[in-house]
């Protein structure tokens, strides 16, 4: 395995337009990184400029020490799995897993074992012998999968959506199983999802990407808790992060008519002195409370949407509309109530980007 560096990487496809904007990024060997982001954000860009499919306008691809930006893709060293299947019909469960094993000229007892170990972690074992061809689409995903994993040298595992076509049931498992296998084998993974809850339960670290940038990278949870941006925010989380423009009032700092009581000085005076600031906060994480609660703010309940396991209920809060989610056990008002909003749950964002307001 390797740790990739991409020094001052830019690609333009043509014209002006910049599909991944200058940057430099790292990726450490034996880490899993997933990139995440909507349609457009570059994510494929930057996965292929990697495996080499696509030559960075600018800039330079490391393996390790390695300048390999003039490298071929079938030189680099890396296995590659896609969003589709890409097997051989004609073969064996076994021997579409062998296969770049064989290619490498590994002996047969350590292809024997590589093989028996990935198609337990895949739940293919019982399927070695059958025909490729005679798999539903599922199966032959989840060899291309395997022949993704097989091999234990390579440089770097790259994977482009490879749970797409899978059945949501089975999705579920694959991303425990993948995550297993990474963990035991410590490989480079670098996984382009744009499904968040694929990126978090699967890296140990995730890029978010917006328009050609990333815009934060982090594990799962300082995403979670600490967006860096609005953007990063409202992107991750189901539903994502509420935000509500602050103004000053004479006793402190308001969501439009409701006084905001515990906001740290320096949030105060930033609203104070008329900079653009807003609230964050998860809908996880407000809370319906009672009227004596100290602190806790005037809210009117307006809908409630079941997830699930979970309810979200719309509520206002001085003319700013705000999410609440749940549990499915927790009783819900209506109409006039009181809701508390726990002061080390909530982020300030100043122009859309976290503020220090420790
Ligand atoms: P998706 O999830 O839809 O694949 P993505 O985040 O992977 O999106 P990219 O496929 O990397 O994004 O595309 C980034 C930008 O580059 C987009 O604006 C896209 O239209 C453009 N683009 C991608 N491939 C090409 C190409 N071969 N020629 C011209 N423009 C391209």
């Amino acid at each position: 395995m390797a740790s990739i560096h991409l020094d001052r990487i830019a690609h333009q496809y043509g014209g002006d337009a910049y599909a991944l904007m200058p940057s430099d990024l790292h990726f450490e060997d034996g880490k899993t990184y997933a990139l995440l982001g909507p349609s457009g954000c570059g994510k494929t860009t930057l996965l292929n400029i990697i495996s080499g499919l696509v030559r960075a306008s600018e800039g330079v691809v490391r393996f390790d020490d390695t300048d390999v930006s003039q490298v071929r893709t079938e030189h680099r060293n890396i296995a590659q799995v896609f969003q589709f299947p890409a097997i051989y019909q004609s073969k064996s469960v076994y021997e579409n897993l062998a296969f770049p094993l064989r290619c490498r000229r590994y002996d047969a007892a350590r292809i024997r074992a590589r093989v028996t170990e990935v198609a337990e972690i895949l739940g293919l074992q019982g399927r070695l012998n059958r025909s490729a061809r005679s798999l539903t689409a599922d199966e032959k995903q989840l060899i291309s999968l395997g022949r993704g994993l097989v091999r234990d040298d390579v440089a770097a595992i790259l994977m482009d959506e490879p749970l797409t076509v899978i059945d949501p049931q089975l999705k579920f498992e694959l991303r425990r199983k993948i995550k297993q296998a990474n963990q035991h084998a410590r490989q480079t993974v670098i996984y382009v999802t744009h499904d968040q809850n694929e990126a978090m339960s699967i890296a140990d670290e995730v890029l978010v990407m917006d328009r050609g940038r990333v815009v934060q990278r982090g594990t799962p949870d300082v995403l979670f808790e600490f967006p860096a941006t609005t953007y990063v925010g409202y992107f991750i989380g189901s539903p994502g992060m509420n935000f509500a423009a602050l103004g000053p009032i004479p006793q402190g700092i308001a969501i439009g008519s409701c006084p905001l009581p515990d906001a740290p000085a320096s949030v105060v005076d930033a609203v104070g002195s008329g900079q653009a600031v807003s609230l964050g906060i998860r809908p996880e994480h407000l809370q319906f409370a009672a009227r004596s609660t100290v602190g806790a703010v005037p809210a009117t309940v307006q809908a409630q949407h079941d997830l699930g396991r979970a309810y979200v209920v719309d509520v206002m809060v001085g003319g700013a509309a705000l999410k609440v989610k749940v549990a499915r056990r927790q009783a819900i008002p209506t109409g006039d109530t009181w809701l508390w909003l726990p002061p080390e749950r909530r982020r300030y964002y100043l122009d859309g980007c976290l503020m220090d307001a420790g």
